[in-house]
């Protein structure tokens, strides 16, 4: 039976370090990190994302600001709010929560939030110094699932990862991040075009799980004793339910996140760490 890694509890704990060094900051500096969201329409998980991040900044002694814009807000509107936030010394990181609506041009909106605010790390120039590996900020997502591996002693030097799905937020990020110096695994990114994903995946010591649909990795794609992170996050009838077959990957599992309670509170915890080193620097 797998060790389970508990997101909640290791993001309660990365939740409370930002918080030490939070009022460290507001107390020897007079500065309060302040994190504005932004959120276009009325999506109701994006609802969920941002008031959830908004009571983590909170809890955290952080300020933050919430922008709430209609469905049919134009990509000038939106661009002018962000302009106005880039140049608001009072906000610290700016994040305009994804998706937004079609005649809105999701990268033109992303490139034009100022780099060193951009907490979601997902402007070119963020993206580049991490490719780089010397990064300003680090994805949330993909730092998250880093620092599940590195908080319960999970060895990433010469093992073999691999990471399917090669999203921009999530796959692709995560697969060069593994690579890194100091993380040293040896990784394949997988995809739909992937020949013969159940033996890439068996061949796997770490394996993630980034592609979107519901138990979509069975026990038997699993080494047995591997590490399995599982990033996806689907809405069924039968609730919330991860890109893993989660009962039987168990059986064979050493690791295993579960869905909910696995990454998706690490990510939020992330955020606010970017948060943090934007309101330091
Ligand atoms: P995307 O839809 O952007 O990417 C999905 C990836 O999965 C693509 O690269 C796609 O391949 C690949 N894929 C799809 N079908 C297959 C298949 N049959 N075989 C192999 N690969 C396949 O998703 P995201 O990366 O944005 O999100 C992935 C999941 O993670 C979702 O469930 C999302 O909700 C969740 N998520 C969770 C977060 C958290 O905080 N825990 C944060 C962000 C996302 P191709 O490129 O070839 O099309």
């Amino acid at each position: 039976m797998a060790n389970i890694i508990d997101g909640k509890k290791l993001a309660a704990d990365i939740r409370g370090e930002v918080a030490e060094q939070t009022a460290k900051l507001i107390e020897e500096r007079g500065i309060t990190p302040c994190l504005a969201a932004v959120l276009v329409g009325e999506d109701p998980a994006s609802q969920v994302y941002v008031r959830n991040k908004h009571r983590a900044c909170e809890k955290a002694g952080m300020a933050s600001q919430q922008f709430k814009l209609p469905a049919e807000t134009t990509q000038e509107e939106l661009m002018a709010l962000v302009e106005k936030l880039n140049g608001d010394p009072a906000v610290h990181g700016i994040l305009v929560q994804l998706p937004l609506p079609d005649q809105i041009d999701t990268e033109v909106v992303l490139r034009s939030i100022a780099p060193e605010k951009d907490v979601d790390a997902f402007h070119p120039e963020n993206v580049g110094l991490m490719v780089q590996g010397q990064p300003r900020f680090l994805p949330c997502t993909p730092h998250g699932v880093l620092q599940m591996l590195r908080r319960n002693n999970i060895e990433t030097a010469g093992k073999k990862a691999v990471v399917v799905g090669r999203s921009d937020i999530v796959g692709k990020p995560l697969a060069v991040m593994l690579a890194q110096r100091g993380w040293d695994a040896t990784v394949t990114l997988a995809h739909s075009r992937t020949a013969d994903l159940p033996a890439t995946c068996r061949e796997a010591d770490i394996l993630i799980a980034a592609v979107g649909r519901p138990k979509f990795i069975e026990a038997d794609w699993i080494k047995p004793g591997a590490t399995v992170i599982d990033v996806g996050i689907n809405r069924t009838d039968k609730g919330l339910v991860g890109d893993v077959d989660y009962e039987p990957a168990s059986e064979v599992a050493g690791w295993i996140t579960p869905v909910p309670g696995g990454v998706g509170p690490m990510t939020i915890a992330m955020l606010l760490h970017n948060t943090l080193t934007a309101a330091k620097s």
